[in-house]
Parts: C-alpha cells; structure tokens; sequence
C-alpha cells in the first residue's frame, strides 16, 4: 500500500477541517488553490565548467492575509506538489500564530551537499534572480528551510538589493545578524518545539526533569531542540540522521561539534547505534520528528512507544499514521503549532528591519513565549470544548481565520 504524498495529506487535513468549521464548498475551493505559482529552470555552472539545469519553484499559497511568508528548500527529491503542500501549510501557520501574512513555499531540486561554497552561492543567486519579480518584503519574504542557512539568506538579500539599487534587509528573514538578521532567529524553532513539548507533557502529566525525548533529525531544527530541551533538564537518549541512529552517545555539545567538522552520527564512536526505524519506537517519553514529510506513517506508527509526539518537521505524520497514534492515545502537537518559533522569529526579523531597530535577545524570547502562549492556550481550549485533536484544532483556527478574512475582503470582481 503505497504512502499519502504531502500534497494528499496536506488537503485531506484541510477537508477535514472545512467540515470541522462547517464552511461551504466554495470556501473549500477557494482555500485548496494555491494562488501564484512559479516553476523556473535554475542554470549552474558547476566549478568544472559544465552547466547543470535544476528545477525551481515558488509558490504562493495565500496572500489574502498579508505578504506571503515560507522557507526555500534546497533538497533532491522536492517537487512542484510537496511545494504547494508545504506552502499551504505555511499559510494555516502563520493565521494560528496570528502573524500578518499568507503562505509560501519554494525551492531547487539539488542536493546542496554536492555543491562547493561557490557553486552554491551561483544557484541561490540565480534562483533568487529568476523568482525576483515575484518577491519582496511587502509581497513574499523567503526565509531558510531543509538544506539552507543564513549564508543562502545573506546571498538572497544581496542578489535583491543588487537588483533594486539599495539595501533590502526585508526582503527575507533569517539572515545573518550584521545584515539585519534577528537575535534568536537561528535556534527559535528549537525553543519553539521545546515550549511546545514543555506544554505537552504538562497536559500528560509528566514532570519535566528527566523526562526522555527521542529526535528523527539532526538538522537546524533537531539540534536546537535538542539543545532548549536539555536546557529545560529534560533527557535526550538517541538522535538520528540520514546515515542512521545514535543512543546514549554522552554530551551533545560533543556530539554536534562532530557533525560540524564534516562527522556523521554512524562513525562517532560514542553511544550504540540504532537504526532510524528503532529511533521512532523507543520507549521514551516524546519523541520529536524533526527530519522531512510522511515519516510516521501506517507501516510504522503502532510501533510508536512515545506518550507525546512533538511535530519538528512540515507533515511528518500521514493521516493514517496520525489515526493510529490517536487511537494508542498519543498527544500530537502538530507541526504547525510546535515548528511555528521559526517563522515567528522571522516575523520579529522583519518587524525590526521595517523600524530599522533591532531588538534584545531576551526581548525575542519573551515575544517568542508570548505569542506561542497564545497560540497554545487557544488550541488547548478548542481540544477542550470541541473534543477534537490537538491538530484538528489547530487548523480549525488557522484555516477558520483565512476563511473569516477572505469573507470579510470579498471576491473581486
Ligand atoms: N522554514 C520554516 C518553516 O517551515 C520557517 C519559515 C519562515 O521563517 O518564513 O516554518
């Protein structure tokens, strides 16, 4: 039995919660479009000479909420549809967290670790130039995702204002501190998920200190988890990666210096290795999907020991696999509340850059708590009197507020 794709997911989630909402069949046309599409051919000319041609993408889920907002993916395997599915939920994300803006998404079918410095630096800057018109800090800011950082947002940045005449801090988020980037925008979708776990496991019952998380990725978004959970004296007893899994393997900070000096988890030596499908059936108290789409699924999601799943990754859960969790009494904090710090942060990046004023690190986390909070609290109150899931909620009042402003601005003509 072949596996829901992210787009499939992505609308059956949507359908269900129409129906959740009660809102009519135009409303379900109108939000299972996505608005503006752009498909573009990427030329790079690889260090020795011979021009490569990759596909690239940009999709604007929804505007009707404000300037689109969405990471760019550098990764082999995406395509058109995986990018309108992770641009939709962008834009039930951003209405959830209360941000003003829509939803995007784009990227370039490369695996970016195959590319030198330089030949990276060549692709961002053309693909930045072919999505130009189409971008910009009051129209659609991009921002970092799976297989880009803030270099990829410095070249972005550079290759608009080059473009415009002048400086355009705005025109994407998490970028470099000194070109306007945000203090706490690098390790926000960490604190984030760790907030969100905080407020699961109350919800369990289960006391913070000691308490065993397992992480499926050990990206930006893995490793920073991993770093605000231990902050918050919780255990982290095994990691994995694309090369497989690693349990007990002793200090973190060790562990991540490994990776950054070009290690994998497979030959650190510390801790006994595990593979990615043992990771997600340890018996531990949450368990963080942090890697990409679809990875608990019905083949694996019985297997499931965790009391709580925290969503660190764009839909790593298929509504089957989501079925089963629920039936086994999983709590499932879904991804677009428990990865929302990212694109919160950014927001806050910005906000700063429109005033032109940057902020303290302990102002961003106090706004991060804040707003997250909120989110939180309003989900947790629908779970309560609906007796819906933790995700049904959340998209009951993420879609719900698109629907309620695209009633409110009216079709044109
Ligand atoms: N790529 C992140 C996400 O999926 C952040 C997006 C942003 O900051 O715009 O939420």
């Amino acid at each position: 039995m072949s596996l829901e794709s992210p787009l499939e997911t992505a609308l059956s989630q949507l359908r269900s919660s129409i129906e959740n909402l009660q809102l009519s069949e135009s409303m379900w046309n109108t939000l299972s479009t996505p608005r503006r599409i752009l498909e573009v051919a990427v030329p790079l000319r690889r260090d020795n000479s011979i021009v490569e041609m990759y596909k690239g993408y940009r999709v604007q889920y929804s505007t009707t909420r404000g300037p689109s907002k969405g990471g760019i993916r550098f990764h082999p395997d995406i395509d058109l549809n995986e990018t309108v599915a992770l641009a939709m939920l962008m834009t039930w994300k951003c209405a959830l967290v209360h941000l003003p803006y829509g939803g995007a998404k784009g990227g370039v079918a490369v695996d970016p670790l195959k590319l030198s410095v330089r030949e990276n630096e060549r692709l961002t800057r053309r693909y930045t130039s072919e999505i130009l018109p189409i971008i910009g800090p009051e129209r659609d800011i991009p921002a970092p995702d799976v297989g880009t950082d803030e270099k990829n947002m410095a070249w972005m940045m550079d290759t608009y204002s080059v473009n415009a005449g002048f400086s355009v801090p705005g025109v994407v988020t998490g970028k470099p501190i000194v070109l306007g980037g945000s203090l706490g925008r690098t390790s926000a979708t960490g604190d984030g998920i760790a907030i969100a776990v905080r407020e699961a496991l109350r919800v369990k019952g289960i006391g913070l200190d000691g308490a065993t998380v397992a992480i499926q990725g050990f990206g930006k978004v893995g490793y920073w988890s991993a770093v605000a959970l231990e902050a918050m004296g919780m255990k982290i007893v095994a990691i994995s990666d694309v090369s497989g899994g690693i349990k007990d393997f002793g200090s973190l900070a060790d562990l991540h210096q490994h990776i950054e000096v070009g290690g994998s988890l497979s030959n650190y030596g510390i801790g006994d290795l595990i593979t990615n499908a043992e990771l997600l059936s340890l018996d531990v108290d949450v368990l963080i999907p942090a890697a990409l789409a679809d990875s608990i699924n019905q083949e694996n999601a019985s297997k499931v020991l965790a009391k709580v799943v925290v969503e660190g990754a764009n839909g790593p859960t298929t509504p089957e696999g989501d079925r089963i969790l629920a039936e086994k009494g999983v709590l499932v904090i879904p991804d677009i509340l428990a990865n929302s710090g990212g694109v919160i942060v950014s927001y806050f990046e910005w906000v700063q850059d429109k005033q032109n004023y940057s902020w303290s690190a302990d102002e961003v986390k106090e706004n991060l708590e804040t707003m997250l909070m909120r989110a939180i609290n309003e989900v947790k109150d629908l779970v309560a009197s609906k007796e819906v899931s933790w995700r049904e909620a959340a998209m009951m009042l993420g879609v719900g507020r698109v629907a309620e402003a695209h009633k409110l601005r009216g079709l044109y003509p």
